[in-house]
C-alpha cells in the first residue's frame, strides 16, 4: 500500500515514511492510494474474533510490506493487552436498538488510546529497524497529549512534547499528562487556545530547517496510522452487529474529524454503514458546513466538552480530498483560500456528496447537561459530555428504525466528573488505575505563544537535536 498527499504535491510513501512523516512537506495530509476492500465473504469471516485478532486483518492491507506480518500481530497483541475491559471495545444497550460502544478502557480513558496505544509501538519498532530517534511534537486539547505521553513514555528512541492550552484543559486531563515524569516527556502549557497550539505544531512542521534537526513527527490525529487504527472498531461493532448481512449507523462526537473520519473510511472498504452523524458542540464549523457547504471560522468557545472545542478540524481535509475528486492541486488553492479569509464554499454537487455520507448536530452546554441527565435517568447510565452529545446527534438523526444506531463514547464519565455530577448529582470516580491521580506531582512549563521561543525550547531539550548539534 502507497500513500499520497491530499495536496497532491509531495512524494507517494509507504507506510513506515508515512508513519514517521505525520505531515506530509507539501502540507498536505496522507490517504491511501486506494481504499482496499472486504467482500461480504471477508467480513464474515471476521465473526468470533476478539478485538486484537480483528485489528491485524483489518489493518493488514494498509501496513503490509512495510512491517513484517508476524511482527506486527504481536504490536496488536501487546497494544491492547493493558487495556481494563476483555472485550477491549464493549457494547452496552441502551435502547431496542440503540448502542453505546465505549472506548474508554485505556490507559488514559479516552479513545484516543486505541489508536495510541498501537502507534507508539509502531514507532518504536519501526525506528529500531532505521537506528534513528525522533521527535514528536503535538497539540492537545486534551485527551490527545496524555494518550500520546502514555503511548511513548520512557521510549528509547523517542522524545515527546506536547503543548496544550493553559486552563483550558480539565485537571484530571492536565495532571494525567503533567503527572508522567519520564525524562522524554515534556509538557508545555502555551497561553493561548488549542488552534493557537495546532498552528504553533503547524509552523514547527513548516519549517524545514527545525523539522530535520529534530527529525520531527507527529501523533496527533493528522497522523494516518491513528486513523487507520481507528476503523477498527467500526469494523468490530459493525461484525457484532450482523455485518455483512445488515447495516449500521453510528453517532461520533467530533472535533478534527479523525474518529469519523475513521468511521468513512471503514465504509470505503465495504463495511455496510449507513449514516455517520456528526456531533458537535457549540464549535460547530462542521454542523454549519454540513448545513450550508460554507467553511466558515469563528472564534473557539470553552464548552463542557473541551477536546471538541476546536474550530478547524485538519483531518476535514481528507473529506475534501475526495470531494474535489483526488485533485490536490485544487484542493491546496481553496485551504489557502480559508487560511486567508477564514472561509470558503463548496460547489452544491460537493455538499451533496458531503451530505450523502454524513448528519450532522449540535448541542450547547445546557442540552449536553440535559442529555447527560436523560441517559442516566432513562437508562441508568452515567456518561461524559462528548458522549452525550453523540447520543443527542444519534437521536436527532435516528432515522430507519430497524438500523442500529452506535454511539460512540470516546470518554469515560470521571474524566469530566464536575459537568456530569451537575447533571446527575453524583461525582464519577476515577477507575483503580488513576486513583491516586490527585497525589502525583506534576512537572510542566509555561512558554507564551510564540513560535521562536517554544521551537528553541524543543531544541534545547530533544536528544536528536543535541546529538546532530
Ligand atoms: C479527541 C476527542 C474527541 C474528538 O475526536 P476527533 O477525532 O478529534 O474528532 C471527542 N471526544 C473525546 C473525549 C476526545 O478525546
Amino acid at each position: 500500500m502507497r500513500y499520497i498527499s491530499t495536496r497532491g504535491a509531495a512524494p507517494a510513501l509507504a507506510f513506515d515514511d508515512v508513519l514517521l512523516a505525520g505531515l506530509a512537506r507539501d502540507g498536505g495530509l496522507y490517504v491511501p492510494e486506494t481504499w482496499p476492500r472486504f467482500s461480504a465473504d471477508d467480513i464474515r469471516a471476521l465473526r468470533g474474533l476478539t478485538y486484537a485478532e480483528l485489528a491485524v486483518r483489518v489493518m493488514a492491507p494498509f501496513v503490509g510490506p512495510a512491517v513484517a506480518e508476524r511482527d506486527f500481530a504481536a504490536l496488536v497483541e501487546d497494544a491492547y493487552a493493558g487495556f481494563n475491559h476483555a472485550a477491549v471495545a464493549p457494547m452496552v444497550q441502551l435502547d431496542a436498538n440503540d448502542w453505546l460502544m465505549e472506548l474508554f478502557h485505556g490507559p488514559t480513558l479516552a479513545f484516543k488510546d486505541y489508536a495510541l496505544q498501537l502507534v507508539g509501538r509502531l514507532f518504536d519498532h519501526v525506528l529500531a529497524a532505521k537506528a534513528e530517534r525522533i521527535t514528536i511534537v503535538g497539540a492537545t486539547s486534551g485527551d490527545t497529549g496524555s494518550a500520546a505521553i502514555e503511548a511513548c513514555r520512557d521510549r528509547e528512541a523517542i522524545d515527546i512534547f506536547i503543548l496544550h492550552p493553559k486552563g483550558r484543559v480539565s485537571e484530571v486531563q492536565r495532571r494525567q499528562m503533567t503527572s508522567v515524569l519520564s525524562p522524554n516527556v515534556f509538557n508545555i502549557a502555551v497561553e493561548g487556545s488549542f488552534d493557537d497550539c495546532q498552528d504553533l505544531v503547524k509552523a514547527m512542521f513548516g519549517d524545514e530547517r527545525f523539522r530535520d534537526q529534530v527529525n520531527l513527527s507527529a501523533v496527533n490525529s493528522i497522523n494516518w496510522a491513528r486513523i487507520m487504527a481507528q476503523i477498527v472498531y467500526y469494523a468490530f461493532a459493525a461484525t457484532a452487529l450482523g455485518a455483512p448481512d445488515r447495516a449500521l449507523s453510528f453517532a461520533v462526537p467530533t472535533g478534527n474529524f479523525g474518529n469519523v473520519f475513521a468511521g468513512y473510511a471503514a465504509r470505503a472498504m465495504g463495511f455496510p454503514i449507513e449514516r455517520l452523524v456528526v456531533g458537535s458542540n457549540r464549535n460547530d464549523i462542521l454542523d454549519r458546513f454540513f448545513k450550508t457547504g460554507a467553511m466558515e471560522t469563528r472564534a473557539v468557545v470553552p464548552t463542557l466538552s473541551p477536546s471538541m472545542d476546536i474550530q478547524i478540524s485538519s483531518n476535514f481535509e481528507r473529506l475534501l480530498f475526495d470531494l474535489f475528486d483526488r485533485d490536490g492541486a485544487a484542493l491546496g488553492a481553496q485551504i489557502a483560500e480559508f487560511r486567508q479569509t477564514g472561509r470558503f464554499d463548496v460547489t452544491d454537487n460537493q455538499l451533496g456528496h458531503a451530505r450523502a455520507g454524513f448528519d450532522s448536530h449540535r448541542l450547547d452546554d445546557d442540552e449536553t447537561v440535559a442529555e447527560i441527565a436523560r441517559i442516566h435517568d432513562e437508562t441508568g447510565h452515567t456518561v461524559d459530555p462528548h458522549t452525550a452529545i453523540g447520543i443527542a446527534s444519534g437521536r436527532a438523526h435516528r432515522g430507519d428504525p430497524s438500523v442500529p444506531m452506535v454511539a460512540l463514547a470516546t470518554a469515560h464519565p470521571a474524566k469530566f466528573a464536575d459537568a456530569v455530577e451537575q447533571a446527575t448529582g453524583e461525582r464519577p470516580t476515577l477507575p483503580n488505575q488513576l486513583a491516586d491521580l490527585y497525589d502525583r506531582p506534576e512537572r510542566c512549563i509555561d512558554l507564551p505563544n510564540d513560535l521562536a521561543t517554544i521551537q528553541n525550547y524543543v531544541l534545547t531539550h530533544a536528544r536528536r537535536a543535541r546529538e546532530v548539534a
